[in-house]
């Protein structure tokens, strides 16, 4: 029987990148993938809808390249087919990447449904392989909520999750969305841009829970501007061939529809972890501060504990838990994790929104600066946006950081390394940033969490 220090099930960015940190401090490590190695993420999430919103952005520009002085003779249009075919070529690329990472750094990659029959024994493709830890790293998988009509219409294909419409054989002209989160308004985004109609119909009074308040409503007026019809406290009634229904305002209303597009959540996939008798809450496997389930030497990193669906963080937990494993004595800190929504424009934070400060009663003080008043946001013709800093009112530390930007989630790692440090508003302001970038905005609205912006 082979004998692993640690077995990890699942190869997305937790399961692969805890594999490769185990084997890099020389444990035994065999990793087990049901699919491809990359996960959700490479596969049916972050990189393919990337792709597909970069080739639907050039689309867009080109559409509005008169703005720029470019003239274009003859019809702008695009080709569905060869756009699928790059996302699948950077796909391919990556997830070929990965899988030579793992042999690189001598993890075994075991390429079926691993079946857990005991805390520290794994079935895999007829073999039993034991390990002094396991790390469960088996993702989520998107909830098909009840609703009158759409288990019937997922299975006939009209209705789809998010991994089914990377797969769309065309692009639909009227699509509507289920969930106003970050996968729904990415997606609208990307449909939008080519053209389609777009509805996304939201259950709470806005889009974006998880973002700040003011952020979510100059979005929400972006996406308007952009002809997305978003409609909010509204509930889906049933789905219909050719149509949806939806309550709102006392009354049921419908919204045609040639494809719909369920994002309303997931659940944690524990098909192979029966056995385990795990804590469960929310559709998730409950864990502590070190990844640490309710079962000696069993972990549990990224989607499938629920705490934050990000493949970022299910990486850093991947991490975190290899090192308490070494005996490290590791804990996350879940308040300092990047989100980020890649539309047009994108927004990205860290930390605290202003009304997690309220509820906390924590005195703070807020600056914001905005695009408007970019040198390179003007010069790039994204003046859409601006960045808002929540710092505390004695000390000026930087408690939240909320940009809404045309490249908002390459700009927060800069807050999210100064709230590492436990930094504030003065470092900020203090560190040159360079002219003309976009980066300029942190700094100053950090001059005007201390003093005034110079520039507005
Ligand atoms: P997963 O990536 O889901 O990987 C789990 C793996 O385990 C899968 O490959 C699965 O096949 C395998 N598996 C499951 N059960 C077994 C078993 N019993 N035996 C063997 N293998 C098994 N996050 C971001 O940070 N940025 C983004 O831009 C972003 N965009 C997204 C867009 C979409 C459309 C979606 C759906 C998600 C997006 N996410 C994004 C979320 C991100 O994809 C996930 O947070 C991330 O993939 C979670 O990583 P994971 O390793 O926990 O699980």
């Amino acid at each position: 029987m082979k004998t692993y220090d640690i077995i990890v099930l699942g190869g997305g960015p937790g399961g692969y990148v805890a594999a490769i940190k185990a084997a890099q401090n020389n444990l035994k490590v065999a990793l087990i993938e049901k699919e491809v190695v990359g996960g959700i993420c490479l596969n049916h999430g972050c990189i393919p809808t990337k792709t597909l919103l970069k080739n639907a952005k050039v689309y867009k520009t080109l559409n509005h390249a008169s703005d720029y002085g470019v003239t274009i003779d003859g019809k702008i249009g695009f080709d569905w087919t060869q756009m699928m075919k790059r996302k699948n070529l950077v796909v391919k690329k990556l997830t070929t990447g990965v899988a030579g990472l793992l042999k690189k750094n001598g993890v075994e990659v075991f390429n079926g449904l691993g079946n857990v029959v005991a805390k520290d024994k794994v079935e895999v493709n007829g073999e039993t392989l034991t390990c002094k830890n396991l790390i469960l790293a088996t993702g989520a998988s998107p909830i098909v909520p009840p609703i009158d009509g759409l288990k019937e219409a997922y299975e006939k294909g009209f209705a789809r999750t998010s991994r089914e419409m990377l797969q769309i054989e065309e692009a639909p002209k009227n699509l509507v969305i289920i969930g106003g989160g970050v996968i729904g308004v990415e997606f609208a985004t990307i449909f939008s841009s080519l053209g389609s109609k777009v509805t996304i119909i939201e259950k709470l009074n806005g889009i974006l829970p998880m973002m700040d308040d003011d952020i979510r409503t100059q979005y929400t007026k972006i996406l308007k501007k952009d002809k997305i019809d978003i409609l909010v406290n509204a509930e889906v009634k049933s789905v219909k061939t050719d149509k949806v229904i939806y309550h709102l305002d006392g009354k049921d209303h419908e919204v045609k529809a040639d494809s719909v597009l369920i994002s309303v959540g997931m659940k944690a996939n524990t098909k192979g972890l029966e056995e385990l008798k795990l804590k469960m809450e929310r559709n998730a496997i409950v864990t502590d501060d070190q990844l640490k389930t309710n079962i000696d030497h069993v972990y549990a990193i990224g989607d499938v504990n629920g705490k934050y669906m990000l493949a970022h963080v299910a990486s850093h937990e991947g991490i975190v838990a290899v090192e308490n494993i070494l005996g490290h004595d590791k804990n996350m800190n879940y308040g300092r994790m990047p989100n980020a929504v890649y539309g047009s424009p994108e927004i990205a934070s860290v930390g605290l929104t202003e009304k997690e400060l309220k509820e906390k009663g924590v005195k703070y003080k807020v600056s914001t600066f905005p695009l408007l008043a970019s040198g390179k946001a003007l010069a790039d013709n994204e003046k859409d946006g601006f960045v808002k800093l929540l710092v505390s009112e004695q000390y000026k530390e930087i408690l939240g950081a909320h940009i809404l930007a045309y490249n908002a989630s390459d700009l927060i790692a800069e807050l999210g390394v100064t709230m590492e440090l436990e930094g504030t508003a003065y470092e900020v302001a203090n560190t040159v940033h360079p002219h003309p970038t976009l980066s300029e905005i942190i700094m100053e609205a950090a001059h005007g969490a201390i003093d005034k912006p110079i520039h507005i």
